[in-house]
C-alpha cells in the first residue's frame, strides 16, 4: 500500500479560521475554541449591538484588563453605575465552574445530534470532572432551549397526536405491561404545523377535557385540526374554523388526501429513539425538559448545526435556573 504522504505531497496544516459567530463554525472549529474566543461568541450573541450594562442598561462600558492585578477574565465595568459584570451575569451560566468553551461545545453538541446527547457522553467528550456537573449542564441547556409557549399560536394545518413515553419496560418480572393508551407510562402530546413548528409536552391524562383545552390554548382558531379517530378528539371541529380531519388508524388508514398525522408521528419516533437509545430512562419529573429539547431541534431543523447552536445560545439569558430547581 502506498502512503500518500511519502510521495512528497505537502501535508496541509489545518489553520483554524477566525470566527466571531458560531453559526459559521463546524464541529472541528468549535472543538478548538479558546476560552477568549468562546467568551467573544457569547458576548456577541448576548449583545449583538454592543455591550449593555445588565444593571442600568448603559452602553458606556469598559473592559477591565488584568495585567498586574488579579482580575477575573472577561470582567466588564459600567462607567455609569460603576458595577462590574461578565457575560454570564443573569444567565444559565452564572455561578458555573464549567469553562465557557465547554459550555459552547456542549450547546453545539446538543444542537447537532438529532437524538440528543447523554450527560455521560458529554462528560467524556468535554472532559468534565463529574457526571453530576455534566447532568446539570444538559438540564441548563434544555432550559435555554425552552421556547415561550405563548409567543405564537400554531396555525394552518395542525396535526395533533398523543403517545406514551418512558415508564417501566414492556416485560417485567415475567409479566407484560400494557401498551398504548391505559399504561403507566407518561402521556405526551404533540401539536405540529405541517411544515412548521411544534409544541410537545407531557399531559396528565388523555381525556377530551385535557386534550381539547391544550389544543385551544396552542392553536389559532382559523386552523384545521388533524387527528386519529381517538374519541377524546371528537367535536374539536366546533372550536376551529378549518374543521377537523380524522384518519382512522384502527381501520388501517394512514393518509386520506391531506388528512394524516404523519408529521406528529415522525416527531414521536424521533423522541422515542432519543429516550430509548440515548437517555435510556427519563423520569416523569424531567420529561417536559426532554420534550422542549426535541421540540427545539424540530423547530430549527432546516438550519445548519452552527445556526441551531446560535439560536439555542440566544435563550441563555434570563432563564437562570437554580440548582435546587433542576434537582426538584
Ligand atoms: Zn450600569
Amino acid at each position: 500500500m502506498i502512503n500518500e504522504r511519502e510521495k512528497g505531497d505537502k501535508i496541509m496544516k489545518y489553520i483554524p479560521p477566525k470566527f466571531e459567530r458560531i453559526s459559521q463554525m463546524s464541529a472541528i472549529d468549535v472543538g478548538r475554541l479558546t476560552e477568549d474566543e468562546a467568551r467573544g461568541i457569547l458576548e456577541h450573541i448576548r449583545w449583538p449591538k454592543g455591550i449593555v450594562c445588565p444593571h442600568c442598561e448603559s452602553t458606556n462600558i469598559v473592559r477591565i484588563e488584568g495585567k498586574a492585578k488579579k482580575v477575573r477574565d472577561g470582567l466588564l465595568r459600567c462607567k455609569d453605575c460603576r458595577k462590574q459584570f461578565t457575560v454570564t451575569v443573569g444567565t444559565i451560566m452564572q455561578g458555573s465552574h464549567i469553562t465557557l468553551r465547554q459550555w459552547v461545545q456542549a450547546f453545539h453538541s446538543m444542537c447537532s445530534h438529532k437524538k440528543g446527547v447523554s450527560a455521560l457522553q458529554l462528560q467524556r467528550n468535554l472532559g468534565l470532572g463529574s457526571y453530576r456537573s455534566a447532568w446539570h449542564l444538559t438540564h441548563r441547556i434544555r432550559s435555554a432551549m425552552r421556547e415561550d409557549p405563548l409567543a405564537r399560536l400554531l396555525r394552518g394545518i395542525v396535526e395533533v397526536d398523543e403517545t406514551y413515553i418512558g415508564g417501566k419496560p414492556r416485560r417485567e418480572f415475567g409479566k407484560y405491561n400494557k401498551r398504548g393508551r391505559g399504561t403507566k407510562k407518561s402521556p405526551v402530546m404533540a401539536m405540529v404545523e405541517r411544515d412548521g413548528n411544534i409544541i410537545s409536552k407531557p399531559i396528565k391524562n388523555v381525556t377530551a377535557k385535557t386534550l381539547k383545552s391544550a389544543i385551544r390554548e396552542a392553536v389559532s382558531e382559523e386552523s384545521k385540526i388533524m387527528t386519529d379517530e381517538f374519541r377524546s378528539y371528537k367535536g374539536i371541529e366546533k372550536d376551529f374554523k378549518g374543521g377537523h380531519g380524522v384518519i382512522n388508524h384502527g381501520l388501517g388508514e394512514y393518509a386520506k388526501g391531506d388528512i394524516n398525522t404523519n408529521t406528529a408521528e415522525s416527531f414521536f419516533a424521533l423522541l422515542k429513539r432519543g429516550v430509548n437509545g440515548t437517555f435510556h430512562h427519563i423520569s416523569k419529573k424531567h420529561l417536559s425538559k426532554y420534550c422542549n429539547e426535541f421540540s427545539f431541534r424540530w423547530d430549527n431543523r432546516k438550519v445548519t448545526d452552527g445556526e441551531r447552536t446560535e439560536n439555542a445560545i440566544k435563550g441563555f439569558v434570563g432563564k437562570r435556573l437554580m440548582l435546587k430547581e433542576v434537582m426538584g
